[in-house]
């Protein structure tokens, strides 16, 4: 298509036209509203970080506040000297983007060479009185540095292999695919003459979309950051109410879960399933001799090992102090049994150093296993056996595995 008339179309376009020539928008009333509707978003912001200290959020609320600043600047740019309203106010507005992308590095922990996010804000500056009688190419120049700026933080938001998950985050990356577009679109339609130079309080179409997507972009931009830091903050208590804190395993409520499902998918499958209870031998005798902390570091070292033994889709938790549960889908008796001695040997043949105290660690493992789920097999009844093969290799003299076979029915 006919970049000229994709141009016109849009000047053309209804809710534009209505925009720009129907609405009488008073520019000094639409710069005030925009400085009281950011410093409102500011105060937003500022209320939510002082109930929580989450990263991101102070930078975000100065990104506000420049902004407010470059609106504060445009409005009052009959009233200063020339020069300054467009030079300050450029760089407020550059400045602003940079705030932005520091507050998604922040909240990301993620860092970024300075020189990267302020160059930009000194070459708007150096762009906007280098140029400042020439307003058609100080606009294509300052396009082009902002959407380089709106590029910078949209990488920030999808950098390293992450998808766009969350919607705070997909609000933002689309508010910048819009801000960038709009961008290059403003400095390509000035410099191949798609829309004249008109002077900055001009309504027309180009002026009114630019100041309602910038308008608009940030107010997307610090709605869609507040929802992610939420979204963000939700799924790290859903992950600590999932996760045991000391080893880091799964804890009994996300064990059961778990099991339910894997249950249901053995049974209706017909697949072999095995269990284990794992038990750490003479623990208390740890604690006593050496301390708790040492005996933190055994049922941690103890966890590592079977995490490391068993596969992906094999899952593993602690279901009491010193005691551990791994349900092992698809596994038959002998593939089992083999991995249980593993574990034992494993345990075993390795002391633990904590505290510079070398620790000889035994476990004890009473494990069931079916060549063939059946639904009178609950997660209940199977922990209850396997249970009782665990206290058979306790009073069987500990370090060892106790097995309960259920061979596939006739
Ligand atoms: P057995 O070989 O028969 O299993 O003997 P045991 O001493 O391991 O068994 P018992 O159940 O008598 O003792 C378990 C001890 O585990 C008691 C408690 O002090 C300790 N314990 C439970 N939770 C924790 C924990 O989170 N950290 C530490 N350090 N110790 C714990
Ligand atoms: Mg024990
Ligand atoms: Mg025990």
């Amino acid at each position: 298509m006919d970049p000229r008339l994709f141009s016109q179309r849009i000047q053309s376009n209804n809710l534009f036209r209505v925009a720009a020539h129907s609405v009488t928008l008073d520019i000094p009333t639409m710069y005030f509203v925009s400085v009281v509707t950011n410093l409102a978003m500011t105060l937003a912001v500022v209320i939510v970080a002082l109930r929580q200290s989450i990263p991101g959020l102070s930078q975000l609320a100065w990104g506000l506040v420049a902004n407010s600043g470059y609106y504060l600047v445009a409005g009052a740019r009959d009233r200063i000297p020339e020069l300054l309203a467009v030079g300050f106010g450029n760089m407020l507005g550059s400045l602003t983007l940079t705030l932005v992308l520091l507050a998604v590095l922040s909240s990301r922990r993620a860092r970024m060479a300075p020189v990267l996010y302020l160059l930009p804000v000194v070459l708007m500056l150096i762009v906007s009185l280098a140029w400042f009688d020439d307003r058609e190419t100080r606009l294509i120049l300052a396009s082009f540095i902002l959407s380089y700026q709106i590029a910078l933080i949209l990488w920030g938001l999808l950098r390293v292999g992450h998808i766009i998950v969350g919607r705070g985050r997909m609000i933002m990356a689309l508010t910048c695919l819009v801000g960038m577009s709009m961008m290059i679109y403003r400095a390509l339609a000035l410099w191949f003459g798609w829309h004249d130079v008109t002077p900055f309080q001009s309504r027309d179409s180009l002026n009114t979309l630019f100041y309602m997507i910038n308008y608009l972009g940030m107010f997307f931009l610090a709605f869609g950051f507040v929802l992610s830091t939420v979204e963000q903050s939700a799924e790290q208590n859903r992950r600590i109410s999932l996760e045991d804190p000391l080893t880091g395993l799964a804890n009994r409520r996300a064990l059961f879960e778990n099991m339910e499902r894997l249950f249901n998918r053995a049974e209706s499958s017909g697949q072999p399933l095995s269990l284990m209870v794992i038990d750490v031998d003479h623990f208390k005798q740890v604690n006593d001799r050496f301390g708790h902390q040492v005996g933190d570091a055994v049922l941690q070292h103890v966890a590592t090992t079977i995490k490391h033994r068993l596969r992906s889709n094999d899952i593993v938790g602690r279901i009491g102090g010193e005691e551990f549960l791994a349900v092992l889908p698809e596994s038959p008796p002998d593939g089992a049994k083999r991995v249980a001695e593993e574990l034992r040997h494993s345990v075993a043949s390795k002391p633990v150093v904590a505290d510079n105290q070398e620790v000889g660690v035994t476990i004890s493992i009473g494990l069931y296993s079916s060549a063939r789920l059946l639904s009178s097999q609950t997660p209940d009844s199977v922990i209850a056996t396997a249970d009782e093969a665990l206290y058979r290799a306790k009073t069987n003299g500990r370090n060892r595995v106790e097995i309960v076979e259920v061979p596939a029915p006739a």
